[in-house]
């Protein structure tokens, strides 16, 4: 972030509207994300959120790298010439708790519950890459999409990833990662620790889309807690 106050240029606006439209049936991406809430995996143990990642990335012909520090996977996307590269990750597990919500996508695991959104996450993290492995998709260089194991319960699941060569194999320049929290707010952070950040504002204007992002306030005085 350029600093406590960012404008999102013209051209940004305009992509965002365009990634918006690419998504005008979104539904297919709710029912993945309900289906992965109904079946909560904990730590290391997330083999059939793993196998429905596995099957889509290669659907959407990214290339598919499994077996990193257990259930977590990487798919693989290149474009153009350029030898940069990004990652963008998402954590996938669920935590030991009961769901006592009533809606029809609640935990079938009982004592499973996606308590920390996880399957929101891995749900973005998939329609970032099926959007960005369509046909006229910009970008230049390498994109990682890193499906982590384990973030959960102090089990470090990134951390193992790493141990076994997850940068050596996939190198990024930059990983990009988020949490959700449903408030409303956007934060963001150059740091590498995700709990880190500085909090972010949105004022909200005509329509949603880019507009409500178009001015970003971040007062440094408000950090988050943890
Ligand atoms: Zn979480």
């Amino acid at each position: 972030m350029a600093g406590p106050e960012c404008v999102l240029r013209r051209s940004c606006a305009t992509e965002l509207m365009n990634i918006a439209d690419s998504f005008a049936d979104f539904s297919r991406f709710v029912g993945i994300r309900r289906d992965i809430h109904a079946h909560p995996e904990l730590g290391f143990e997330e083999h059939r959120t793993s196998d429905i990642v596995a099957r889509l990335l290669g659907e959407w012909g990214i290339e598919v790298h499994r077996g990193i520090a257990g259930t977590g996977l990487v798919g693989v996307l290149r474009q153009g010439s350029s030898t940069r590269s990004i990652g963008l990750r998402a954590d996938m597990d669920a935590l030991p708790l009961h769901e006592a919500n009533q809606f029809a996508h609640r935990s079938t695991n009982d004592g499973r519950m996606h308590a920390c959104g996880h399957d929101g996450h891995t749900t973005m993290l998939l329609a970032a890459a099926w959007h960005l492995a369509q046909k006229g998709s910009r970008f230049d260089g390498t994109i990682h999409f890193i499906f982590q194991p384990a973030e959960e319960m102090g089990k470090a699941g990134a951390k193992k990833m790493i141990e076994e060569g997850l940068f050596d194999r996939f190198p990024c320049d930059a990983v990009f990662a988020l949490h959700n929290f449903p408030v409303g707010e956007v934060a963001a952070s150059r740091s590498t620790r995700a709990r880190s950040w500085r909090r972010a504002t949105p004022t909200a204007s005509r329509c949603a889309g880019a507009a409500p992002m178009r001015r970003c306030r971040t007062p440094a005085s408000t950090r988050w807690p943890r």
